[in-house]
């Protein structure tokens, strides 16, 4: 029984969303009870109130005050402020994690998030110091510097930019694959006729169908969005799907809209969503745009939260796959391309599907389960189609 232990908290959705994908690739890879995975929440799990609460104020600011966060981003840049940081989760969460990795004693620790990095590669080094330490970044374009801890054994990142950043601060060549950002196995199977699943999520197969979303939180103008679209006179149908945002979902889940529209919280069924809309309306989530493009739909980048998010958008806007459309105005312009008169794609729709499938890279997770598995004995080392930088 080889065991993995994933190290994420839940600021936003797409730290959890990774390490579900990795476990269902580890899964999907190994017979059945030879793998052990547990992922732990590396802020709750390993102190008490209120510093375990830390990560829920995430939410609220990139919500509410973007411009804190931004700020905080660029902000905890220089050396000097990152090996504060560093000090910090030691210190506070640094007993609980050696106790989770006494008690686990996994063979290989994952971690998919920023924070959990430098400080726990020297947990790590004191309790379990042959344990290799893997790092998935999940940042397409401009990753923290705080991601990079040039101890990590290995490090798996979606980009040329990351890989480049990596380097930049330290990080060894050879210790380097770019696989993707990884998400779900699930968003590689095929989910069924398109106008049978609108169908089935009681909408009109007729119509184009955007799907609004706005990450695991239900961040960005997701209310304008969804009320501009509704009064542009286009033959189209919605999908808002507002995540956690509580507030969000009962404004809009209690009004009447002039197309058809269904709201929704957080739903599990994303890849099913993806296959029955035409095009989505998103913030720049790295997870969300990877997943959307893999489903092989344009999408219209109404909003990215400062700092990790910003890189985001022009590495999918430049691909082809995305428009940016910071006003919702600039959505319905955009949907006016996409879309003619009748509801019927137009060729710039064709081309955009085109690109955002090109710019997919579906088996991201399988790639980083075959590295992890290799460096926990149990395959032998990977195939060379991942490209080292
Ligand atoms: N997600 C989900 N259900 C929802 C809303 C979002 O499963 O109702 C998932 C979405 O498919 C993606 C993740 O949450 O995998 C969001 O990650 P992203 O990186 O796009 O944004 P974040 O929430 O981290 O800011």
């Amino acid at each position: 029984m080889k065991r993995f232990l994933f190290l994420m908290t839940d600021t936003g959705g797409g730290h959890r969303a990774a390490a579900e994908a990795l476990t269902a690739a580890l899964e999907q890879m190994t017979p059945p009870g030879t793998i052990a995975c547990r992922i732990v929440d590396f802020m709750k799990e390993t102190t008490r109130a209120p510093f375990a609460r830390a990560g829920d104020l995430y939410g609220p600011v990139v919500n509410y005050a973007p411009w804190l966060w931004g700020l905080s981003f660029y902000a905890t840049y220089p050396r000097p402020l990152r090996r504060l940081g560093t000090w910090y989760i030691e210190r506070v969460h640094g007993g609980g994690l050696a106790r989770i990795l006494r008690e686990e004693r996994p063979d290989v620790v994952v971690s998919v998030h920023g924070l959990a990095t430098t400080a726990v590669a020297r947990v790590l080094r004191r309790v379990a110091p042959q344990t290799p330490f893997v790092v998935v970044v999940t940042d397409l374009s401009i990753a923290h510097p705080f991601w990079f801890c040039p101890d990590a054994t290995a490090y798996y990142v979606p980009s040329r930019d990351v890989a480049e950043r990596a380097q930049r601060h330290g990080v060894p060549a050879e210790r380097i694959t770019i696989a993707g950002q990884p998400i779900h196995p699930r968003f590689r199977e095929p989910q069924g006729n398109q106008a049978a699943l609108k169908r089935a999520f009681g909408l009109p197969p007729e119509r184009p169908l955007v799907l609004i979303m706005g990450g695991g939180e239900g961040t960005g103008p997701i209310r304008a969005q969804a009320e501009t679209i509704a009064q542009s006179g286009l033959p189209l149908s919605m999908m808002v799907i507002c995540g956690r945002n509580k507030r969000l979902y009962q404004r809009l889940s209690t009004r009447k809209w002039a197309i058809p529209t269904i709201v929704c919280g957080f739903v599990r069924d994303i890849p099913a969503r993806m296959a029955a809309a035409d095009v989505l309306v998103t913030k720049a989530g790295p997870g969300t745009i990877a997943e959307a493009l893999t489903a092989g739909r344009p999408l219209l980048i109404g909003k990215y939260i400062p700092g990790q998010e910003a890189g985001n958008v022009s590495w999918v806007v430049d691909g082809g796959a995305a428009f940016y459309t910071p006003n919702p105005h600039d959505v319905v312009v955009a949907l006016q391309r996409l879309f003619d008169a009748q509801g019927r794609p137009t060729p710039h729709y064709a081309e955009m599907a085109a690109n955002a499938r090109r710019m997919a890279q579906p088996d991201a997770a399988l790639t980083i389960a075959r590295g992890l598995l290799n460096l926990a004995g149990k395959m032998s080392p990977p195939r060379p189609s991942v490209v080292a930088v």
